[in-house]
């Protein structure tokens, strides 16, 4: 289930007490979500016992980012067959080597997703969409994938 910065919002203080070094308890959520905060950051969560219930649901809640890579892709291996439509319908790949992505095999050196051994892995994350401050929430590896063996934590 992807995780919204809302249902991370609901269970901040909400006070916007800026003691994570963000001006606001939305944005701390967003941060979180993109791995640029981590949950410790926001200290009365972890001080005051009235957050207790709140705290522990953050941390179920956020136990998928630990798996997600920094554009909040998760493979989950077990389900990988390794059949590879995800790397060549990516449109990054499409773009970089259509030769490849038409004939089913992307030679190109600095791919996102790459089939070794049977599973999908995920290399040059900095190329993709989803990376960085001018982000787009592409899902098309995931629409791809026959099956959901990617998820995104967001979109
Ligand atoms: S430290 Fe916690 S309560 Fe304070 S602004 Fe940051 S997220 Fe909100
Ligand atoms: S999110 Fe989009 S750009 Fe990134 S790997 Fe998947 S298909 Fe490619
Ligand atoms: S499309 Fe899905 S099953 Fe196929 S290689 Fe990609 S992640 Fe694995």
């Amino acid at each position: 289930m992807p995780i919204s910065p809302m249902d991370i919002y609901k269970l901040l203080p909400k006070t916007n007490c800026k003691k994570c070094g963000e001006m606001t308890c939305m944005s701390f959520a967003f941060k979180l979500l993109n791995k640029e905060k981590k949950l410790e950051d926001c200290k009365p969560l972890f001080e005051e016992k009235k957050y207790e219930k709140q705290k522990e649901k953050l941390i179920e809640i956020l136990k998928p980012l630990e798996k997600a890579k920094e554009t909040g892709l998760i493979v989950n291996e077990d389900l990988c067959n390794g059949c590879g439509n995800c790397v060549v319908a990516c449109p990054v790949h499409v773009e970089r080597d259509p030769h490849g992505a038409m004939i089913g095999k992307i030679s190109s050196d600095d791919a996102i997703l790459r089939i070794e051994n049977g599973k999908v892995r995920v290399l040059n994350l900095e190329i993709c969409r989803r990376y960085g401050k001018n982000r787009i929430l592409c899902i098309v590896c995931r629409e791809n994938c026959p099956t959901d063996a990617i998820s995104f934590l967001e979109g």
